[in-house]
């Protein structure tokens, strides 16, 4: 992801600060999810469940949204999406 949409990831790395950074860094991009389409990008294998949402808020404004898959006692195992909800240009690397 962070070859891909540089811009997009240091603003979540900014978010959420410190603890996360290299998570955040490390995250590998699927392409374009298939269930919802641009803005959302696919950051884990296709078919990873995602039963938990969170959202990214950069200077009072929800810049994302993070589609989590979370373990029984709701940790998080996986960023399965990532959606864009500010409206930003990601340049669309799948457009056809
Ligand atoms: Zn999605």
């Amino acid at each position: 992801m962070a070859d891909v949409f540089p811009e997009l990831v240091s603003d979540i790395v900014r978010a959420f600060g410190g603890p996360f950074t290299d998570t955040f860094q490390q995250l590998l991009f699927y392409g374009v999810c298939p269930s919802h389409g641009l803005p959302c990008l696919m950051t884990a294998p296709p078919g990873t469940p995602c039963p938990a949402i969170t959202e990214v808020e950069l200077d009072g404004e929800t810049i994302a949204l993070l589609y989590l898959d979370v373990d029984a006692s709701q940790s998080v195992r996986t960023i399965t999406h990532v959606e864009v909800v500010d409206g930003r240009d990601l340049g669309a690397p799948d457009r056809p």
